[in-house]
């Protein structure tokens, strides 16, 4: 396990319309156990040399004063691994992310129309002179541009998935069109675009992977997501009791669908949340935008740009 996703808080300040925590965490629970989650991530400790842990929530902002308990209590008890932390967050208390800048690997900030008006500008900006700053944007249709614009001037990386929904809450052409305004404002910027959707190859170079039956995100081998309470989920969008069972039937089924697919070493059966959540139709359909950006990408001659700092946190190869 490399990368653990833990979360801070169930609580949040803000209520996002595609936030998939709502359909969880109906009571925003703001309790935390630090020797819980401190003993469920020594216990996911395999020999690796270091492990990136993401802090994760609700709003992990709220409470900055678990954030650092958690930075000094991990190094503490597991002083030979190499530990690496980043702060998920909505951006509207970055103030309080400062003090911890020289510490943190990135920070990840959400660019949506509810984050946009209460964001922190004055601190993004000291912070962006500090770390790199990963501005994490959802497509679930509407004026995604707008988003991708507001974020452009302040983040050194845009990543960027779809939303999870049983259906599309969009016209795939929507969806093309995104992508292709997305990917010329990332060549008119400079700036390094993560076009997410669960298909990392493409800011991995035109090799495809070596023949792995890994997921890109890790989900299964590499990644772990630790509750407030130290309960341990295979990621954040499948945090719930018979997750684990109902992942490991998906895997199944996913082998064979997948099987004999052209884009299978790069994409590599995309995210099995979906199937998990929503089933094999859903599947189908964002299986279908995954081509969809591949053919974009390819075109816009995406896949040849170098790999960097925060595309391999994003890369949990063997
Ligand atoms: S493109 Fe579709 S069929 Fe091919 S590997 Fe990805 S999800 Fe599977
Ligand atoms: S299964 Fe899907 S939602 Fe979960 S970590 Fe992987 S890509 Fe993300």
């Amino acid at each position: 396990m490399d990368q653990v996703y833990l979360s801070i808080t169930d609580r949040c300040n803000l209520r996002c319309r595609w936030c998939f925590w709502e359909d969880y965490a109906s009571e925003h629970n703001d309790a935390f156990d630090l020797g819980a989650v401190t003993r469920a991530i020594g216990s996911c400790l395999n020999g690796q040399p270091s492990v990136t842990v993401v802090f994760y929530g609700g709003e992990p902002t709220l409470r900055m004063d678990r954030v650092r308990d958690v930075m000094a209590r991990l190094p503490e008890a597991h002083p030979r691994i190499h530990w690496r932390f980043a702060v998920q967050t909505n951006g509207t208390r970055l103030s309080d992310v400062v003090p911890l800048a020289d510490d943190l690997w990135y920070l990840s900030v959400s660019f949506n129309e509810y984050t946009l008006p209460e964001m922190d500008w004055p601190a993004l900006e000291a912070l962006a002179t500090q770390l790199p700053i990963v501005a994490r944007l959802v497509y679930a249709g509407g004026d995604f541009t707008r988003y991708v614009r507001a974020a452009m001037p302040h983040a050194s990386h845009v990543y960027w998935q779809l939303v999870s929904a049983p259906t599309l809450p969009f016209a795939p052409e929507a969806y093309r069109e995104a992508l292709r305004e997305t990917l010329g404002l990332a060549a008119e910027s400079g700036r390094r675009f993560i076009p997410f959707d669960y298909a990392w190859a493409c800011t991995r170079g035109p090799q495809p992977y070596p023949a792995s039956t890994d997921f890109p995100c890790g989900i299964g081998k590499h990644l772990t997501y630790v509750d407030t309470d130290g309960n341990e989920f295979p990621c954040d969008e499948l945090a719930f009791p018979e997750a684990r069972d109902r992942l490991a039937d998906a895997l199944g089924r996913l082998e064979t669908l997948c099987e004999g697919c052209d884009l299978l070493p790069y994409c590599r059966r995309r995210c099995p949340a979906i199937y998990v959540k929503h089933g094999p139709d859903a599947f189908a359909a964002y299986c279908g935008l995954t081509r969809m950006l591949f053919e974009e990408v390819s075109a816009a001659g995406y896949a040849g740009r170098v790999p960097d700092e925060v595309s391999l946190q994003c890369e949990v190869l063997p």
